[in-house]
């Protein structure tokens, strides 16, 4: 594995993981799921190859639900502190979601576009020069 992996953990710190390969930029969501489910205005995740992600350390659990999209998607949490830590899908079993803000090298995270700007909430303005999409990237 190359040596500047990004790594990521929780909350509590018993959930460690080594993110592997990147496999698509960091990117906003402004979908209702996400707001539930990182309890903020909005997501930030990053895609990483399944193959090359590891979780080294911490008992997480998963909560199953549709998409917006249609699509099943797991969220995937700490189970001592919640912590929401990636999302995996089986429509895309090569890649996992890492939430940015788990991420321990928070200068490394650039989101390149934002998408479902149709759910967007007027409290949630982020540089509006990035690419929007109003669903989900095509
Ligand atoms: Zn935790
Ligand atoms: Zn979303």
């Amino acid at each position: 594995m190359v040596s500047d992996s990004m790594t990521a953990s929780c909350l509590c710190g018993t959930v460690r993981i080594s993110c592997g390969k990147q496999a698509g930029p960091a990117a906003y969501c402004h979908c209702a799921d996400c707001r539930k489910c990182t309890g903020s205005a909005f997501n930030v995740s990053l895609a990483f190859e399944s193959d090359s992600f590891q979780v080294q350390s911490g008992k997480i659990g998963t909560f199953m639900k549709n998409a917006d999209s249609g699509h099943e998607l797991t969220r995937h949490f700490c189970l001592n502190c919640g912590s929401p830590l990636y999302t995996s899908s089986p429509k895309h079993p090569d890649r996992v979601y890492v939430k940015a803000g788990i991420i321990d090298q928070p200068t490394r995270v650039r989101p390149a576009y934002q998408s479902w700007t149709q759910s967007k909430v007027e409290w949630a303005t982020i540089d509006p020069l990035l690419p929007s999409y109003q669903k989900g990237r095509p």
